[in-house]
């Protein structure tokens, strides 16, 4: 059955028009929908009720189920969903950082999730180790937006209702019409452009003003490096931000970690770079994992420094966050600041993450193989 949010307005305007119903009902569908983010039909309660047991009849109205939950407040948190066919994936919600962003800190960025595991087995990343699953359907993309605010809502009114059990107090503002997350990265597990049509059918509702609201400008695609992809995204009109997994300046050191620079080879990739830059007026993002005695050696820098200045490109340094089972280690501090010197020496814009170990900031992919792997063995 399709889900109700997979639908833009367009198409769900022509569903109800077909019924006989008003032009008015779409824009109160999608009232429900993505400004009260409701989890069932039974809540639209300014729809007649024969028009909801319609929508219910012919449409899902599918909502994430939290598994496990990561971290604390105010910190990164990390969820883990389960999708109706039971598979598991992950969101990881970011406070905004008022010095980095200059934003009011209760503005969050959101990764989200594209694939329920990966086809393109990086070999440093968790997301590709147990392999390829099935690809994300644009309501199970916009839901994980979804369902961390309503997570959110739920938790605010929690913490307001202790607080008004103590004043004897009510009722409390009502937290739903704002949206606690105005940046999107697709960083999550899976190829976003692998799954090309769900992933711009998901982001044109999250951008959408009767969806989510999202500025176009604040949602960044990161890819590990499909050049036919990239030069179709170059042609659709949205300014979505762009981000490339590099992780390797030469084509020796990336198809040594990354087996997709085997099929698009650094020649490839930066003809598509281009491609998009001159189509956008917007800075691309290189991000390169630092891992020790793998990528984080000083000859690296000259190509990295070419490439970036080639396509006025910034670069986003991370030392690698191990995963269990992975052979693979970050540099020492002093490596990493030392390789991020040598760039700025070479006058490329960069910065280095320096936040501290902290297992939770760690890529998506983790949790849910962590959790697969104990349902495995109980
Ligand atoms: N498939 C896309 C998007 C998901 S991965 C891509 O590869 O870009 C998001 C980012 O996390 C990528 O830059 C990826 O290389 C990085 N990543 C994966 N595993 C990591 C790890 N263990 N430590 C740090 N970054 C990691
Ligand atoms: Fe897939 Fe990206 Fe992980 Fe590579 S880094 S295996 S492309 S999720």
């Amino acid at each position: 059955m399709t889900d109700i949010k997979s639908l833009n307005r367009t198409e769900l305007e022509a569903h109800l028009k077909a019924w006989g119903e008003p032009a008015y009902r779409a824009g109160q569908v999608l009232d429900w929908l993505y400004k009260r983010r409701a989890a069932s039909w039974d809540a639209m309660t300014n729809l007649p009720k024969p028009l909801r047991a319609k929508l219910a009849e012919s449409f899902s109205l599918r909502v994430l189920e939290l598994v496990r939950k990561q971290g604390a407040r105010d910190t990164t948190q990390k969820f883990l969903w389960r999708l109706g066919d039971g598979a598991l994936i992950e969101s990881v919600l970011i406070p905004a950082n008022p010095a980095l962003f200059g934003e009011a800190s209760d503005r969050h960025t959101l990764c989200v999730s594209t694939q329920v595991g990966c086809a393109y087995g990086c070999k440093f990343c968790a997301s590709g180790l147990d392999g390829w699953k099935r690809n994300l359907g644009p309501e199970e993309i916009v839901e994980q937006v979804l369902a961390v605010e309503r997570w959110n809502a739920n938790e605010q009114s929690r913490v307001e209702s202790r607080e008004s059990i103590a004043e004897a107090q009510s009722p409390r503002p009502s937290t739903l019409d704002s949206r606690l997350i105005n940046n999107l990265v697709i960083m999550g597990m899976g190829e976003p452009l692998a799954n090309y049509d769900n992933l711009l059918k998901a982001l044109r509702l999250l951008n959408a003003p009767w969806g989510g609201g999202i500025g176009a400008r604040k949602i960044t695609i990161s890819t590990s490096g499909l050049a036919p992809q990239i030069r179709k995204l170059a042609l659709e009109p949205e300014q979505f931000r762009l981000a490339l997994s590099l992780h390797g300046a030469t084509d020796e050191v990336r198809a040594r970690i990354m087996p997709v620079n085997r099929k698009h080879p650094l020649v490839e990739l930066t003809g598509a770079l281009e491609a998009y830059q001159r189509r956008k007026d917007q800075l691309i993002t290189f991000e390169y994992i630092l891992i020790a005695g793998v990528n984080d050696g000083l000859d690296q820098t000259r190509p990295l420094a070419a490439l970036a200045s080639r396509l006025n490109a910034k670069v986003n340094l991370i030392p690698y966050n191990t995963v269990e089972g992975l052979p693979w280690t970050r540099p020492t501090e002093t490596v990493c600041e030392g390789f991020l010197a040598a760039l700025e020496n070479l006058g490329v814009t960069a910065t280095l993450r320096r936040e501290k170990g902290g297992d939770i900031d760690a890529a998506c992919g983790q949790l849910r193989l962590k959790t697969e792997r104990e349902l495995k063995a109980s």
